[in-house]
C-alpha cells in the first residue's frame, strides 16, 4: 500500500515526470486511473481536495452561474477525493443513442462517435458504481410482467425508461468513489495520488500538440476551527457563539469570513438561549427569496 501524499508537505518547486498525469479525483479520474493500473505507465493523480470537505479548498469552486437557475456552484459540486459523487443521488443509466446525434435544438449536440463506441466500457463502468446486473430498460421482462406501453403521442413520443441505484456494499448510499476506490489507489503500485494538488496553468508545447508541463498549487495553508465547549448529550442548545472571540450574534457566517480563517466557538448549554440570534437580522439569507 502507498498512502497518499498531502501536496503540502512537498517543498516549493518539487517536480515530478510521471508518464501520464490525470487531474482530479472524482468519478472519472478515479476510473481512469484504475483502468490503468495495470498498464506499465507511470500515472499521477492530482485532486485538489483533501479526504474530506475543507471550507477553504471548496471556496475555490465559487463562480458564476449562467443559463438555467441551479444552485451555488461550491454548495452542488465537492471538492475532495471522490468529487460530487460524495453526495450524489446514484440514479444511473445508460446513455441513449440519440444524446450522440446532432439535434437542431441542442446547442453543441452531436458527438464525433455513436453509442456502439461505448457500448463495451459500459460493464465496466456498471462494476464500478455498484448499480447491480445490467436490466434498465429489460426491467420488466425481469420482473415478469409485460413489456410496458408506450403512449402514443405522435413520432418520438414518451417512452418508459428505467434507472438503476448504485448502491455501496451495506449501506444505502449511492458509491463514494474516493472512500470505496480509496484503498484500490494506494494498492497500485504505478498510481501515485496527491491530494491537496490543485491544477493551475496547463503549459503546452509550441506546436500545441503535447502537454509539457501542468503547474500545482497548494492553498496557504489558512484554517477555520469550529469548537463546541462543553458539548455533550445533556449540553446540547447553543448557549452563546463567538468569532474569532468577538460575540457573534448571527446564525449564519460568510463565505469571506471563512477563508480568511479563524475561530467559531459555541458555548453549549443545557438548556437552549432563545434571544440568541433571533432578531430579524440575524436571520440567513433565503434563496427563494421568501
Ligand atoms: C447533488 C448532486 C446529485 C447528483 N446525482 C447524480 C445521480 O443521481 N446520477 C448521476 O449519474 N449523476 C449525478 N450527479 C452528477 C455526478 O455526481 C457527476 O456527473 C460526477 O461526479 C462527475 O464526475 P467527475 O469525476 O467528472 O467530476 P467531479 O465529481 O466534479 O470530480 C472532479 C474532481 O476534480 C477535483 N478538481 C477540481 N478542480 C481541480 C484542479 N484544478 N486540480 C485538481 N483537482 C481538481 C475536485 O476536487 C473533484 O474531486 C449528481 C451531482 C450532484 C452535484
Amino acid at each position: 500500500m502507498t498512502a497518499f501524499l498531502d501536496a503540502r508537505t512537498l517543498p516549493d518547486g518539487t517536480t515530478l515526470s510521471p508518464d501520464l498525469a490525470i487531474i482530479g479525483g472524482g468519478p472519472a479520474g478515479i476510473s481512469l486511473a484504475l483502468a490503468l493500473r495495470d498498464s506499465p505507465f507511470s500515472v499521477l493523480l492530482l485532486e485538489g481536495g483533501g479526504l474530506s470537505f475543507d471550507a477553504a479548498t471548496q471556496g475555490l469552486y465559487k463562480g458564476a452561474r449562467t443559463g438555467e437557475p441551479y444552485v451555488p456552484l461550491e454548495e452542488s459540486r465537492l471538492r475532495f477525493l471522490g468529487g460530487s459523487s460524495n453526495h450524489w443521488g446514484g440514479y444511473c443509466r445508460p446513455l441513449d443513442p440519440i444524446d450522440f446525434e446532432e439535434r437542431s435544438w441542442v446547442p453543441n449536440s452531436g458527438w464525433p462517435f455513436g453509442i456502439d463506441a461505448l457500448k463495451p466500457y459500459f460493464p465496466k463502468a456498471q462494476a464500478l458504481v455498484e448499480a447491480g446486473p445490467w436490466l434498465y430498460d429489460d426491467m420488466p421482462r425481469h420482473l415478469g410482467g409485460s413489456d410496458p406501453k408506450a403512449m402514443t403521442l405522435g413520432a418520438g413520443g414518451v417512452y418508459t425508461s428505467f434507472f438503476q441505484f448504485s448502491k455501496t456494499r451495506n449501506d444505502t448510499h449511492g458509491t463514494y468513489f474516493g472512500e470505496r476506490y480509496g484503498d484500490d489507489l494506494k494498492a497500485a503500485p504505478r498510481i501515485a495520488t496527491w491530494l491537496n494538488a490543485g491544477v493551475t496553468a496547463l503549459k503546452l508545447s509550441h506546436d500545441a500538440q503535447r502537454l509539457e508541463t501542468l503547474d500545482v498549487a497548494t492553498l496557504n495553508g489558512k484554517r477555520f476551527t469550529i469548537l463546541a465547549d462543553g458539548m455533550s448529550s445533556a449540553n446540547r442548545y447553543v448557549g452563546a457563539v463567538t468569532l474569532n472571540g468577538k460575540p457573534l450574534d448571527r446564525v449564519w457566517i460568510g463565505h469571506d469570513e471563512i477563508m480568511r480563517g479563524g475561530t467559531l466557538r459555541f458555548t453549549m448549554s443545557a438548556t437552549p438561549n432563545k434571544t440568541w440570534g433571533s432578531s430579524t437580522a440575524s436571520r440567513p439569507y433565503s434563496m427563494s427569496g421568501y
